[in-house]
């Protein structure tokens, strides 16, 4: 796959720590030439691999002809000791400095990290941009150019077995990468922004982890959902326009669907963890949805699904009497975990029992502020009364944690009725 340069990149090594002699080497590959202090050559030799491996299936997700990639290659430097790259000239005046990694066109830099994990996704996420100026241009304003390097650096796997585009499902498979850990505080802080101040983060991160969780985040949401992915695509195309004109356009161009966006955007950051599943967690509400005529509802609320609508959405003012019933299956092994809408109390998931039969009062209109309120969500178990106050969806699902509904089964009846 790929060709190793055996020679120290300068004639003698660089004495590091004293005692450690250590030479810059070159790894190359197809789509990069890395130049490291990394210690272990396997890991340098795993990177390149890595990379080679996730270039395809950028171009795959960007839906871009092989030839737009035919002779881009990144020369790639991950460095331990930064000194010893500035001092033989291999990080130009122009590259600011930086916490983590920095591209400038065709070059990237990356700080080796604690965790091998956290060093092949800064790279990709380095490399990522790159393929962006060079493709498109430009990156395009912070969220989508922080976001789009998230989305294709968060990976599975290394060397060729490397699966980029992906969303963790345990974090001892992401040592460092702490996503998922920043979210879970910003939660607890109750300061989760909303997805208009996530598109006017300002130019400069600079390694703020909280700006591009919410990017990051933000590029999964509209990348998975069928209605808003080759918007979000073909955005990349303006790369060059200034954050401004590029949202303007992004935005119009979703106009009719935006409080939909606003409106999952305040469920997924509420609910977005290791293990998250698309195929399970797409919410389908729709500004088209009618009003809730008050005739009772019936419909089932399957245990396998993020939060699932009856289809209406509730007038305020209205209190919504709702009754369950059925039985569901939330795990297989040593034996099936059975439970009613009431939940099983043996075990507890986000503070209610699991299995409980939930409910989440989402307003069909998001404020308009910087920071979300926190997002109503109510037990029902057997029955129970919901107070709508404004205009909004009812929301249902089994309780479990959302990467954990790949065994779950069955289904609850519900009814819902003034
Ligand atoms: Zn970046």
């Amino acid at each position: 796959m790929f060709t190793l340069v055996g020679d120290p990149v300068t004639a003698v090594g660089q004495d590091i720590g004293g005692q450690n002699r250590t030479n810059l080497y070159r790894v190359d590959g197809r789509f990069i030439e890395l130049t490291t202090d990394l210690e272990s050559r396997e890991e340098a030799e795993t990177l390149v691999a890595s990379f080679d491996a996730a270039v395809p299936q950028w171009t795959g997700f960007w839906d871009l002809a092989d030839d737009r990639v035919a002779g881009w290659k990144v020369t790639a430097f991950v460095m331990r000791d930064k000194q010893a790259f500035a001092s033989q000239g291999l990080i130009p005046i122009r590259v600011p400095d930086f916490p983590y990694g920095y591209a400038l066109n065709d070059s990237v830099w990356i700080m080796a990290q604690p965790s091998q994990y956290y060093t092949r996704h800064l790279m990709l996420h380095e490399g990522a941009h790159s393929l962006a100026f060079h493709c498109f241009g430009g990156a395009g304003p912070t969220w989508f150019m922080e976001g789009t390097a998230e989305l294709l650096s968060t990976h599975s796997g290394q060397g060729q077995q490397t699966k980029s585009i992906g969303i963790p499902n345990d974090k001892a498979d992401v040592p460092y990468w702490g996503r998922f850990t920043k979210m879970s505080q910003v939660r607890a802080e109750s300061t989760i922004p909303s997805i208009g101040k996530v598109m006017q983060y300002p130019p400069t991160l600079s390694g703020d982890v909280e700006s591009y969780t919410f990017s990051w985040a933000a590029a999964s949401m509209f990348a998975a959902y069928p209605e808003y992915r080759d918007v979000f695509r073909e955005a990349a195309n303006r790369g060059r326009e200034t954050s401004l004109t590029f949202n303007r356009q992004f935005r119009q161009r979703l106009a009719k669907d935006w409080p939909i966006v606003q409106a999952r955007w305040r469920l997924l950051t509420h609910d977005f963890d290791f293990g998250f599943d698309w195929d399970q967690q797409q919410v389908a509400i729709s500004i088209q949805d009618p009003l809730w005529d008050g005739k009772p509802i019936k419909f089932t609320v399957e245990a396998d699904r993020g939060w699932q609508s009856p289809g209406v959405r509730v007038p305020s003012g209205v209190k919504v009497r709702v009754r369950a019933s059925g039985q569901v299956t939330l795990a297989q092994e040593p034996k099936p975990w059975i439970s009613e809408p009431e939940g099983v109390t043996i075990q507890y998931v986000v503070g209610r029992p699991l299995g409980q039969l939930i409910a989440c009062v989402l307003p069909n209109q998001t404020p308009r502020q910087d920071e979300l309120p926190t997002i109503d969500v109510q037990t029902i178990g057997n029955q129970s009364v919901v107070d709508v106050a404004a205009h909004s969806w009812l929301l249902f699902k089994v309780n479990d944690a959302v990467g954990d509904l790949g065994d779950n089964g069955g289904s609850f009846e519900v009814t819902i009725e003034p």
